[in-house]
């Protein structure tokens, strides 16, 4: 009996990254994609209940119902979900449009393609969906929001420039929430451009292609002339065979906000993808802590539809308030219910507010720890040279010993930026900066969200300060 910390996050409504926090406090490291044993998840949820009111539902309640209605009833595969990620200018929205011109308007004669936060295209009778806001900021927030949405990254290098920093972040990010990556060499119409320099380049970054003897597939494409995009959509297809995605469709419709805004005709308007079951036009709902029932649903061209399943994005109207993209839209019972959990779950995000604390400090996390199989700390280094950079990972990873390791989730050259803050977020990595300092107002945003980070300018500091880290995973001596 065992649930990933995504999943608890998304049961619970929470943030991952303050569950990861609350799991800290409670002695168990774990990232967002391990598991926790069902005591402390148990015991974690009892937290988090706080005191429930006796006229308000547990959504735990509701959601273990549905859970065993979804692992009785018959899975069938569903289309994979695809996020494109790399570097800015690298022509990741170039693709997106591409890809909608190409496979969407021919496939479904008539539709006026709309802007509405994610699409989907059929190839040979077989459907892939995109998510349309590219880019790892969007990724990991909705991961940090506990909506792990994406099945497949695409990641897009431009065969003229090679990886860049946000080449390497993006990897990174996909790494961590372990999500297989496709690379699409873009640009290839570009005179001059050195297809080996990009191969060995990402080589360096521990993805191979298979041309190369590694298991990443490359596809080489032409966002600009329209090349190789049927190729891409056949890698992400054999990809998606490789993974066995399925899902239940005779259920409740259960899903990610993608997007949402307040339409002045419409009313609040948001894009869901669905992930399991089927969401229906009268269906009541919780988006988040926003009610509401399913007035109308839409389809990326426009389309009406009255049901849709898996895998399928929609936009929906019938919401009575915005809600936030990465919130969780459920399907319940009738209007009470829905106001039950909404209710339920706004006292919890109050418990939440009022009673976070700031950054966890060495010391907290110290007394805390101890901990399950495989006890690892997750590490991010950001140091000024990429000779530091290596300096720096060296000396973290050689504090490895068989019983605890670090595990460097990402490294780079630079300040600590965004991007850093997220994966340290939803990984619970603690962010090792080596002469080097974070950018405006992150460091009071990484206390806000419980992010250690570490200043040194001493290599043998960082030694210290992670032996501590370490020796505060290993189960106590007995
Ligand atoms: P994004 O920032 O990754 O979304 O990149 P964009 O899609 O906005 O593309 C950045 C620039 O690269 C734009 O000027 C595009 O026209 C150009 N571009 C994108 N794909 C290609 C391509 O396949 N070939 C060439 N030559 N230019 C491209």
């Amino acid at each position: 009996h065992e649930i990933t910390v995504g999943d608890l996050a998304r049961q619970l409504s929470v943030k991952a990254g303050e569950l990861i926090k609350k799991l800290m406090a409670e002695g168990v490291m774990a990232t967002i994609n391990q598991n926790v044993d069902f005591e402390t998840a148990t015991l974690i949820a009892s937290e988090y209940k706080y005191e429930v009111k006796s006229n308000l539902v547990s959504l735990d309640d509701i959601l273990s119902s549905k859970k065993d209605a979804y692992e009785s009833a018959d899975q069938q595969e569903r289309p994979p979900i695809v996020t494109i990620m790399g570097h800015v200018d690298h022509g990741k929205t170039s693709i997106l449009d591409a890809l909608r011109k190409a496979k969407v308007a021919a496939g479904e004669a008539g539709g006026i393609t709309q802007h509405i936060g994610a699409y989907s295209v059929e190839k040979d009778g077989r459907k892939v969906a995109f998510l349309d806001t590219p880019g790892h900021e969007a990724f990991s927030a909705m991961r940090s929001r506990g909506a792990q949405v994406t099945d497949i990254v695409i990641l897009v290098v431009a065969a003229d420039d090679g990886v860049m920093p946000q080449t390497v972040e993006a990897i990174s990010h996909a790494k961590d929430a372990g999500v297989p990556i496709i690379v699409a060499v873009n640009k290839i119409d570009k005179p001059n451009i050195n297809l080996d320099r990009v191969y060995t380049e990402l080589t360096e970054h521990g993805i191979q292609s298979e041309e190369w003897g590694g298991d990443t597939q490359f596809v080489k494409v032409s966002a600009l002339q329209g090349t190789g995009l049927d190729d891409l959509i056949e890698a992400v297809l054999l990809q998606s065979e490789i993974l066995e995605l399925t899902a239940a469709t005779d259920v409740p419709g259960t899903g990610a906000v993608v997007e949402a805004h307040l339409d002045k005709g419409r009313g609040p308007v948001a894009t869901v993808m669905i992930r399991e079951g089927t969401l229906r036009v009268g269906d009541h709902v919780v988006a988040g802590t926003k009610v509401g029932r399913v007035r109308a649903m839409t389809n990326h061209l426009g389309k009406r539809l009255k049901s849709a399943g898996p895998s399928t994005p929609v936009e929906i109207v019938g919401l009575s308030e915005v809600p936030m993209a990465g919130d969780t839209i459920d399907v319940v019972e009738g209007e009470r219910q829905a106001r039950e959990v909404a209710a339920w779950r706004e006292e919890q995000a109050a418990a939440m507010a009022s009673g976070k604390s700031s950054a966890a400090s060495l010391e907290e996390l110290l007394s805390k720890v101890k901990d399950a199989d495989t006890p690892e700390v997750p590490v991010i280094v950001k140091a000024d040279t990429q000779g530091s950079v290596e300096a720096v990972t060296e000396a973290v990873m050689k504090l490895n010993t068989d019983k605890v390791r670090n595990r460097v989730v990402h490294k780079a050259v630079g300040g600590i930026n965004e991007s850093d803050l997220s994966l340290a977020e939803t990984s619970g990595a603690v962010v090792v900066a080596f002469n080097v300092r974070a950018a405006r107002g992150l460091d009071e945003e990484a206390e806000k969200r419980g992010v250690m980070v570490k200043y040194f300018s001493v290599i043998y500091e960082i030694v210290d300060a992670l032996k501590a880290v370490m020796a505060g995973k290993l189960p106590p001596i007995q």
